[in-house]
C-alpha cells in the first residue's frame, strides 16, 4: 500500500482547507467527531478526507463506508471526489444512505434473519396492509385502533433498534386491545413469511446479524473490510442507525462523523440529537474538531440566524464567523396577505434577474407543502420557470387530484377518469369488481360510467348495498351540481370536500402526511376565490399541468426548509414566517418546548442556507378554507436582531421590529409574552371587520344587510335573493 509520503507536495484538495478542516482530514486514525455549524465545510471535510484516502492509497474505495442523508448527497459527493482525483471514475463505493447501504448488506446475508437475498422492499402502502389484515385475523376493532397509528408505533421500535421482545410492556399500553406488542411480532413474521422487508428492517436486520455472537465471522469480515467510516449529517441519525455504525466501527476505530446539533431536525421521524452527546462515551479518546469560519454566508446573514438559535436552551453552543464581509441585512417584510407575498417575492426575483443573478441561485424554501402553490400560480403568471423539488408540484398532490376530480364530476358528468378515481374515495365498499361490472355495462352501451350508474342503479343487477350507496352517490352529485349557480365555487368545493367525507378520510387519517394533505386541500379551496367560476378554475388547472415541463435550463427552487438541509443557495426566500405556521403550531401542540426547538432550528437551517441575500416574510392574514385569519408575526422574527435586518411592511400591517418590545440597545429582544395563535376575526373579503347591521355585497347574491353573525358564518338578508348564510369572506363591505 502506498502512503502519504508520495506526494512531495499537498494535493489541491488539502491547500483550500483551513486549519482544522484539514486537521478533520488528515487525523485519519482513531475516532473524530467534527461538530460544527452550518456552512463550516462538514461536507466538504468529509468529501476531502474521502480523497485523502483513497490518495494516499490508505484504502480503496471498497474499504470505505460513507453515509450521507440523501440520495443526491451520496451522487454530489462522489462526482466531487471523483473530480478531486482527477476525474478518472471511482468503483466500488459503499457511499449512500443508511437505507441503501444496510439494504446492500442485508443481501448479502439475508439467509441469517430468515430471508432470502432477494427480499422485496415494501412501501408505506404495502406496509398497512399487510398490518392491517393480521389485526383483522387477530379480532382488534381496526377502526378503533387505526393501523396507521399502530404502524407509527412500530416504526418508532424500529428506529430505536428494538425487537418485538425488546418492546416493554410500559411501551404499549392498552394499545391495540393489549396488544400492539404481539401484533408488532406477527408483523415481522409475516414480512418474513413473504421475504420481505420494511425500510426500518434494513438497519434492525442488520443490528440483529451483526451482533449476534453466532456470527462473528460476518462481524469481523465487515472489520476487515471497513477500515474507514464516515457520516454526514449525523445529527439526525437514529438509534437503530447509531447501533448500526457503532458496530461496523468498532473494528478499526477510525470513524470519522460530521454534524451540527443545532440543524437536528428529523426529532420526529426518531433521530436523537444525543447520539452526538454519546460519541465520546462510545468511541473513547475521541478526537472532537470544532469549524468556526463559515464560508457560505455573509456575516449579517450568519449572526442574525446566530441570535435565533441562542433562545434554545442545551445547545452545545458555537459561534460563526465569516471573513466574507457583513454583507447585506436580511429583508424582513411584512405583507397584507398571502397573494401580496407572492407578488413581492415574484418582483424581487425578477429584480434579481435584472441584476443578472441567475434563477438557479434563488430558493424559496417553505415550512408546509401547501405554501407552494401560491408561488406556483406567481411564476407560472410570470413565465418564471421553477421547481418543487422533493415533492410533486402542489396540483399533482394526490389529495388535491382526488379534489379535483369531485369537481370535475360536478361540472361534467360524462368525465370517467375523475369519476373512477374517486367512486371509493374516501372507500365506500365499492370495490374493483363493482366498478368493472360498471364499465363493462357502460362499454356494451357506449355511455360514460356516470350514467351506466344511473341505469344500473334502475335495475336489480347489483347487490343492495352497493346499489343503495351508488344512488347515494349521485343524489350527492346531482345536489352539488344543482348548487354550482347559487353559491361561491370555493364555498361549494369546501361543501363538496366535507359532505362527501373526504376531508373527514384525512383527519381519522393518522400517517405523518395526513395534517398535510389537508393543509393542501384548505388552500385548494383558498386559491379558488381568485377566479370567476368553477369551470374558469378547473381550466386554469387543466392548462397549469399541462404547462410543466416548460424549461430544461434555469430554474428557481421551491422546497421545504427540511429538503433544503446542506444546501446553498445565492438567494434564499423564508415566507410564512407567522405564528402557527412557522412555528408550526402542530409541532408545538404535539411537542412543546421541544417542538419549538425544533421549529426553530429549522429556522436556523433556513436562514444559513443564504450565501448572500436572504427575505423573510409574513403575511398579516392568510386565507384558510374560505376564512380569512389574521395572523402575527412569527416568534422568530421578533428574534432577529435589528442590527442586521431592514425591515418594512405594507401599510396597514404590523412592522416587526418596530415595535415596544424591542429593546433600546436594538440587540436583543425582550422576552415576549405567550401569543395567541391565529386569532379570528369577522372579516370582509377585503380585510374590512364586519358588524351586524353592515351593508355588504356578494359576487352571486347581490347587496344586503348582516342580520346575525355565527362564527365565519353570517346571516344576510339580501335585496333581491333573500336570506341566505354565506361566509365572511365572500363578501366586501357595501
Ligand atoms: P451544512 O451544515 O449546511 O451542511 P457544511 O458545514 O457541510 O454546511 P459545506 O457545505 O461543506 O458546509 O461548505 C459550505 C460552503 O463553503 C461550500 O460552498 C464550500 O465549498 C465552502 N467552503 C468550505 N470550506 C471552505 C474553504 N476552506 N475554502 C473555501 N470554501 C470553503
Ligand atoms: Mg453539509
Amino acid at each position: 500500500m502506498q502512503t502519504e509520503t508520495l506526494y512531495s507536495q499537498s494535493p489541491p484538495y488539502l491547500e483550500t482547507l483551513n486549519d482544522p478542516q484539514r486537521q478533520a482530514v488528515e487525523t485519519l486514525d482513531g475516532p473524530v467527531l467534527v461538530l460544527a455549524g452550518a456552512g463550516t465545510g462538514k461536507t466538504r471535510v468529509l468529501t476531502a478526507r474521502l480523497a485523502h484516502l483513497l490518495h494516499t492509497g490508505r484504502a480503496f474505495p471498497s474499504q470505505i463506508l460513507a453515509v450521507t442523508f440523501t440520495n443526491k448527497a451520496a451522487q454530489e459527493m462522489k462526482e466531487r471526489v471523483s473530480g478531486l482525483m482527477g476525474g478518472a471514475p471511482v468503483e466500488g463505493w459503499w457511499l449512500g444512505t443508511f437505507h441503501a447501504l444496510s439494504a446492500r448488506m442485508l443481501r448479502r446475508h439475508a439467509d441469517l434473519v430468515g430471508l432470502s437475498s432477494n427480499f422485496s422492499i415494501i412501501d408505506t402502502d404495502d406496509q398497512l396492509r399487510l398490518l392491517k389484515q393480521i389485526m383483522e385475523v387477530e379480532g382488534i376493532d381496526t377502526k378503533k385502533w387505526v393501523p396507521k397509528a399502530m404502524l407509527h408505533f412500530i416504526e418508532r421500535w424500529k428506529d430505536r433498534g428494538l425487537l418485538p421482545a425488546q418492546v416493554g410492556s410500559e411501551d404499549t399500553g392498552d394499545l391495540a386491545d393489549g396488544k400492539l406488542k404481539g401484533l408488532y411480532g406477527r408483523y415481522q413474521a409475516r414480512l418474513r413469511e413473504i421475504n420481505a422487508c420494511d425500510f426500518g428492517d434494513l438497519s434492525l436486520h442488520m443490528i440483529t446479524i451483526l451482533k449476534d455472537p453466532a456470527n462473528a465471522t460476518v462481524l469481523a469480515d465487515y472489520h476487515r473490510r471497513f477500515r474507514y467510516v464516515l457520516v454526514d449529517e449525523y445529527q439526525d441519525t437514529n438509534v437503530a442507525q447509531y447501533l448500526w455504525l457503532r458496530l461496523l466501527a468498532q473494528g478499526t476505530g477510525n470513524i470519522c462523523c460530521v454534524g451540527d446539533d443545532d440543524q437536528s431536525i428529523y426529532g420526529w421521524r426518531g433521530a436523537e440529537v444525543g447520539n452526538i452527546l454519546r460519541f465520546g462515551q462510545d468511541f473513547p479518546g475521541a478526537k472532537i474538531i470544532r469549524l468556526e469560519q463559515n464560508y457560505r454566508s455573509t456575516n449579517n446573514i450568519l449572526k442574525a440566524a446566530h441570535a435565533v438559535i441562542s433562545n434554545n436552551e442545551g445547545r452545545l453552543g458555537k459561534e460563526l464567523w465569516s471573513d466574507s464581509g457583513d454583507g447585506e441585512k436580511i429583508f424582513v417584510r411584512g405583507l397584507w396577505d398571502g397573494e401580496a407575498e407572492a407578488r413581492w417575492i415574484g418582483e424581487e426575483v425578477e429584480t434579481l434577474q435584472h441584476k443578472k443573478w441567475a434563477l438557479n441561485d434563488m430558493a424559496i424554501l417553505v415550512r408546509a407543502g401547501f405554501q407552494t402553490r401560491e408561488f406556483e400560480e406567481r411564476f407560472i403568471k410570470l413565465g418564471v420557470p421553477y421547481k418543487v423539488i422533493g415533492g410533486p408540484r402542489f396540483y399533482e398532490r394526490l389529495e388535491i387530484r382526488d379534489a379535483l376530480a369531485y369537481l370535475r364530476v360536478v361540472m361534467q358528468r360524462a368525465d370517467d377518469l375523475a369519476l373512477e378515481r374517486i367512486i371509493n374515495t374516501p372507500k365506500r365498499g365499492l370495490g374493483d369488481s363493482t366498478v368493472q361490472t360498471l364499465y363493462a355495462y357502460g362499454r356494451a352501451k357506449g355511455i360514460a360510467l356516470y350514467d351506466a350508474i344511473m341505469d344500473l342503479t334502475q335495475t336489480d343487477e347489483l347487490r343492495p348495498k352497493v346499489k343503495t350507496t351508488l344512488m347515494k352517490l349521485l343524489d350527492d352529485f346531482a345536489r352539488w351540481r344543482s348548487l354550482v349557480d347559487n353559491m361561491h365555487h370555493a364555498e361549494l368545493a369546501a361543501l363538496i370536500l366535507e359532505e362527501s367525507g373526504y376531508m373527514q378520510m384525512w383527519k381519522t387519517d393518522k400517517t405523518p402526511e395526513a395534517p398535510g394533505r389537508l393543509e393542501n386541500l384548505k388552500e385548494l379551496v383558498s386559491g379558488m376565490s381568485q377566479f370567476e367560476s368553477l369551470a374558469e378554475f378547473l381550466e386554469h388547472i387543466a392548462l397549469v399541468l399541462e404547462n410543466q415541463n416548460t424549461s430544461n435550463g434555469e430554474f428557481i427552487t421551491i422546497m421545504t426548509l427540511h429538503g433544503a438541509k446542506g444546501l446553498e443557495f445565492k438567494a434564499v426566500f423564508l415566507p410564512g414566517w407567522e405564528e402557527g405556521l412557522f412555528p408550526s403550531q402542530r409541532s408545538m401542540d404535539e411537542n412543546g418546548l421541544k417542538g419549538l426547538e425544533e421549529e426553530r432550528r429549522l429556522a436556523y437551517v433556513g436562514i444559513t442556507r443564504a450565501r448572500a441575500r436572504a427575505y423573510i416574510s409574513y403575511a398579516a392574514n392568510r386565507r384558510m378554507y374560505g376564512n380569512w385569519i389574521s395572523a402575527i408575526p412569527s416568534r422568530f422574527v421578533d428574534e432577529l436582531p435589528p442590527a442586521y435586518v431592514e425591515v418594512s411592511a405594507d401599510s396597514g400591517v404590523y412592522q416587526a421590529g418596530r415595535s415596544s418590545h424591542w429593546d433600546s440597545s436594538g440587540f436583543k429582544p425582550q422576552a415576549t409574552a405567550p401569543r395567541v395563535v391565529a386569532e379570528r376575526k369577522v372579516m370582509s373579503e377585503d380585510g374590512v371587520i364586519l358588524a351586524r347591521g353592515d351593508r355588504v355585497f356578494h359576487d352571486k347574491f347581490g347587496y344586503g344587510k348582516i342580520i346575525n353573525i355565527d362564527g365565519h358564518k353570517l346571516d344576510i338578508a339580501f335585496d333581491k335573493s333573500g336570506t341566505k348564510r354565506v361566509m365572511d369572506s365572500f363578501v366586501t363591505k357595501a
